[in-house]
């Protein structure tokens, strides 16, 4: 059996509308993400992609709904209980890299282990190594953003995401920024080293070559899944919109 990492059930999320009304984001989302495996989720612009992974990553609270990452209820959890499990469970991978320009690699991935529960010194180099190793950029260590190619600033990101084995790794567009030759490498690299530390991993993206590298592919539209709207669709006799053209 795998191991669910990250369970959601029922979230809701509203950001204030005019006159004080709430404007529904998130209409009662459920999903699971098992260890080792990765969930693509497309959907169209203002269909709720980023609500979503801000929720996934903690940064935000649903207004109601669970949130369970790998055995945790995040429920009522305080701000700093919440940072603290998102340093240490969560591992983050950004369209634009977010490296710091100032610092090499090493210290980029070193930097990841200066939140959450502390690692001894020696060990924190060791793992530092072990992840830039893990993305093929061991001899780079001392290399700075500038001086690397896009692709190897990714896979530098990666390895700072990965570098505590976190539960969970969000990826938002993580090959938006780089050209069509080198996607496939990084992407591989990041789902491939994701699983080998037994992440979860959920990765939100528009292009369908990405999706298609995902065990599964989920459609988020209006802030539903595809199929569950088709679902409800199906109840009502609506007929269906042009979403699912
Ligand atoms: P996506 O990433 O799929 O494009 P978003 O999650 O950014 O979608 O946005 C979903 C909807 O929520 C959009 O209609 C957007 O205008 C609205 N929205 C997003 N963030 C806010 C906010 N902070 N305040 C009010 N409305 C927001
Ligand atoms: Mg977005």
């Amino acid at each position: 059996m795998s191991r669910v990492m990250l369970d959601l059930a029922g979230v809701v999320k509203s950001y204030p509308g005019p006159q004080g009304a709430r404007v529904p984001v998130l209409k009662g989302l459920s999903m699971s993400l098992t260890a080792g495996t990765t969930s693509a989720i497309l959907g169209r612009s203002g269909s709720g992609k980023s609500t979503l992974l801000t929720i996934l990553g903690l940064l935000d609270t649903p207004d109601s709904g669970r949130y369970v990452i790998d055995g945790t209820d995040t429920t009522g959890l305080s701000d700093r209980r919440l940072a603290h499990l998102r340093s240490e469970r969560i591992g983050f991978v950004y369209q634009r890299f977010f490296l710091l320009g100032h610092l090499t690699a090493f210290d980029n991935v070193m930097a990841a282990l200066q939140h959450g529960t502390p690692v001894p010194r020696r060990r924190r180099r060791e793992q530092v190594m072990e992840s830039l190793d893990q993305v093929g950029l061991a001899d780079r260590g001392h290399h700075r953003p500038r001086e690397l190619s896009g692709g190897e600033q990714q896979r530098v990101a990666i390895a700072r995401a990965l570098v505590r084995s976190p539960a969970v790794v969000l990826a938002d567009e993580p090959t938006g920024a780089l050209d069509e030759r080198t996607t496939e490498g990084v992407l591989a690299l990041l789902l491939g080293a994701a699983r080998d530390r037994g992440a979860a991993t959920a990765l939100v993206t528009h292009d369908l070559q990405v999706a298609a590298m995902a065990d599964r592919t989920l459609h988020l539209a209006n802030g539903s899944w595809l199929d569950d709207q088709k679902a409800a669709d199906a109840d009502s006799h609506q007929r269906p919109g042009d979403q699912y053209a």
